[in-house]
């Protein structure tokens, strides 16, 4: 899986007039060469294939990596990358100035040797990783199909007279029950004016009848994260909260209508806004319709006012608009989508019409 992608490295620092690049963040150094060790690194460039990691990792390192690099073991992985670049000749390293921090810096600018010039280039692995190859998006949706079926589970043993936080824990269970490695993030389960609360912890509160819960969750399974949100109702609601949800519902709709190869994330943002600031509920959507998911449960493009990135095909992106009126309620709907040649595929499986679970 793994095979083309330090060549897409190189042709991206020919851009960049880079002639090699230091990869350090390890979600960057397992998508270039494979390895899911805690304890690695790559420079790659032009013909260069380096990895460097330590004595630990010597067997599975050896296992996980293809024949095209050069391994290299050492008790200091920046001294050891450092140490084998060329000494003649200008060149060009590019390192990850979003991940390297300021103090390995300062260990790197030390040990380069003379002509070697440092050059703040982040970003440049995380664009390639954007655009998912099919297998990627294989192991995304099995993560998302997984996910979905933890949450079915979870949901049979009903929601309300539960606290919050005994329906997150068992959805964390059931989750690895199935096979994942683990949730993607912890998840939320928020009900009734909880529920305003983008981000809510769940808490050690009981869900009552006819409240809505909104349900955010994921798996990671393969190295790959998946991210969905339901929300619930746990009985008769009000016909204020259902006027919301359908509201959410709407946006929803419109925002994945417009997920195809084309328009920027701002774009796509907009026409769901849109939607939500007509109903008067603009000050009650603060955050982005969407964001990228693939090896971590946030990345590029984002689907939000600042995504300038224009989506393409193969691209995996959440659309999940939200509504939250302080003190009152709060809906989300998400689904995981992958960008097609002609449209986008939903990956999310579960239905989104408004689901009595008592
Ligand atoms: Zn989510
Ligand atoms: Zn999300």
């Amino acid at each position: 899986m793994t095979a083309q992608r330090p060549e897409s490295v190189a042709a991206a620092l020919r851009g960049r007039e880079l002639d090699l690049l230091f990869v350090s963040h390890l979600v960057n150094v397992r998508w270039l060469t494979g390895f899911t060790g805690s304890s690695g690194a790559a420079i790659v460039g032009n013909g260069t294939r380096r990895f460097v990691t330590d004595f630990r990792y010597l067997s599975q390192s050896e296992e996980q990596l293809d024949g095209s690099w050069e391994r290299e073991i050492a008790q200091d992985l920046l001294e050891q990358a450092a140490g084998g670049l060329p000494s003649n000749g200008p060149v060009r390293l590019g390192f990850d100035d979003e991940h390297v921090s300021v103090k390995q810096h300062e260990k790197l600018r030390r040990l380069v040797p003379e002509n070697v010039e440092l050059v703040a280039a982040g970003g440049i692995v995380e664009e390639l990783r954007m655009v998912k190859e099919p297998e990627e998006v294989e192991r995304i949706r099995a993560a998302a199909l997984l996910a979905d079926a933890a949450l079915e589970r979870v949901l049979g043993r009903g929601l309300a007279g539960r606290t919050e936080r005994d329906v997150a824990v068992d959805l964390e269970t059931e989750v690895r029950h199935m096979g994942a490695e683990g949730v993607s993030f912890p998840p939320i389960v928020a009900s009734g004016p909880h529920g305003a609360l983008p981000h809510a912890v769940p808490r050690d509160v009981e869900i009552p009848e006819g409240v809505l819960v909104t349900i955010d969750w994921g798996a990671q399974l393969d190295g790959y994260a998946s991210d969905c949100t339901r929300t619930y109702a746990t009985g008769a609601i009000a016909d204020a909260d259902r006027d919301v949800y359908e509201l959410v519902q709407r946006a929803q709709a419109a925002g994945l209508a417009a997920v195809r190869p084309g328009p920027t994330g701002k774009e796509v943002d907009a026409v769901a806004r849109e939607i939500i600031d007509g109903a008067g509920h603009a000050e009650h959507f603060g955050h982005g319709l969407g964001h990228g998911v693939g090896l971590e449960v946030h990345e590029g493009p984002r689907l939000s006012r600042q995504g300038e990135t224009q989506l393409a095909p193969g691209q995996v992106v959440t659309v999940e608009p939200g509504v939250y009126v302080p003190g009152s309620v709060g809906v989300r709907i998400e689904d995981l989508v992958v960008v097609t040649e002609d449209g986008h595929e939903v990956l999310s499986t579960l239905p989104k019409d408004l689901t009595i679970v008592h």
